[in-house]
């Protein structure tokens, strides 16, 4: 069972108090409280665990502080989608609204590697209007010997070229928990150029100290990818461990599954589960066409196969796009064959656009037939 709280409920009032001391005193039942800050309210949520089946919810609904009560099924009991459930989805973080409504893109680069490809790709992201990219430090790769990103030492010149460029958050993968504080004393240090959303690539989607250990801090929001070889529940439930900890501002990405059926694609596209991570989930979700597809290959159309992917996506509802571009992939140091050119880049957004807009429509087309039937 979860208790909503009236919004804004002082935790020093009375009839927080009174809430508190008696939901503490129901036999075999735990609390677990979860603050959530909205962009103009401050939301307590109280999570009743144990022995709950026996509440009456109308009985937890009379207490003064409560707003509503609302059962809920034990899977992802955070993140998740429960009956009667009318909680919001998504946040706001540095000035960007996420949501399972709207759209944001991080195009950029797999890896950072120099200065001046980063600053070219922040460059032309800045003059088309965007506000995002992903930019590589800590890089996750098979084998030992090969590049393993340039880590803490390109921070500093990374955030401050972001800042210069308008960039409002980078999406960067971390691979241990001591870059959290590594990136956090950078940002601080540079009084704050630009945010950072803290990725976990599928090769850690369930390590689960890494998760608890990002899920404790909620100075940054998460990008969590699907592990490419785990069920989709699974996946979920490695969402869920990072807000069970605290953090419940976590982005879902959709990235592929590996498996030799896939081919000729790196992976298995896997887009058609943006909408049952919606229906599942109140978490935004991400597409990363780049790391499904693995390739510049077109089909007869001249579309990309990256292009027809991220397509899929955006028309089924996806809510963010995460994909590799390069100035000059022939140079990229990890994933250059799959990265996208810049000269690209405006032809590419326009086309998300478009798909987008598409799916608003189409989410129409639907209303208007539901409204006919109960006419
Ligand atoms: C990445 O986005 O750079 C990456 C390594 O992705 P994934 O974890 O999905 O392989
Ligand atoms: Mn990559």
């Amino acid at each position: 069972m979860l208790a909503i709280l009236h919004p804004n409920t002082p935790l020093d009032s009375d009839a927080y108090r009174q809430t508190l001391h008696y939901l503490e005193n129901l036999p075999g039942v735990s609390l677990r409280v979860h603050e959530v800050q909205g962009s103009s309210q401050r939301l307590t949520e109280i999570y009743l665990l144990g022995d709950t089946k026996s509440l009456d919810k109308e009985e937890i609904e009379a207490l003064p502080a409560v707003e509503r009560a609302i059962r809920i099924s034990d899977d992802y009991r955070i993140l998740g989608r429960h009956r009667d459930d009318r909680r919001q989805s998504g946040f706001h973080y540095n000035g960007v609204d996420f949501s399972q409504d709207n759209l944001n893109i991080f195009a950029g680069l797999c890896a950072v590697d120099v200065p001046e490809h980063v600053e070219m790709m922040m460059q032309a992201l800045e003059e088309h209007g965007e506000v995002c990219t992903r930019m590589g430090a800590y890089k996750p790769r098979t084998n030992p010997y090969s590049f393993q990103g340039h880590g803490k030492g390109c921070l500093p010149w990374v955030f401050e070229k972001a800042g210069k460029h308008g960039i409002k958050v980078v999406a960067m993968e971390i691979t241990h928990e001591s870059h959290i504080e590594e990136i956090d004393t950078c940002l601080e240090k540079l009084g704050r150029p630009t945010g950072v959303m803290l990725q976990i690539g599928t090769r850690n989607t369930q390590n689960f100290e890494l998760l608890k250990a990002i899920g404790r801090q909620s100075t940054y929001p998460v990008l969590l990818k699907r592990g490419f070889g785990i069920t989709l529940n699974e996946s979920l439930n490695a969402a869920e461990y990072l807000a069970s900890e605290g953090n419940a501002n976590v982005i879902f990405c959709l990235r592929g599954m590996k498996t030799e059926a896939g081919q000729p694609h790196r992976n298995m596209v896997d887009f058609a589960h943006v909408p049952a991570v919606k229906r599942l989930t109140r978490m935004p979700v991400c597409v990363d066409p780049s790391h499904s597809v693995g390739s510049r290959e077109a089909s007869p159309d001249g579309i990309l196969d990256v292009m027809h992917a991220t397509a899929q996506g955006v028309i089924a509802g996806a809510n963010m796009v995460l994909v590799d571009f390069h100035p000059k992939p022939e140079k990229a140091l990890v994933d250059g064959p799959q990265a996208l050119l810049m000269n690209e880049l405006p032809a590419y957004l326009e086309d998300i656009r478009l798909c987008h807009e598409t799916w608003k429509k189409r989410q129409d087309i639907y209303q208007r037939l539901k409204d006919s039937v109960s006419e």
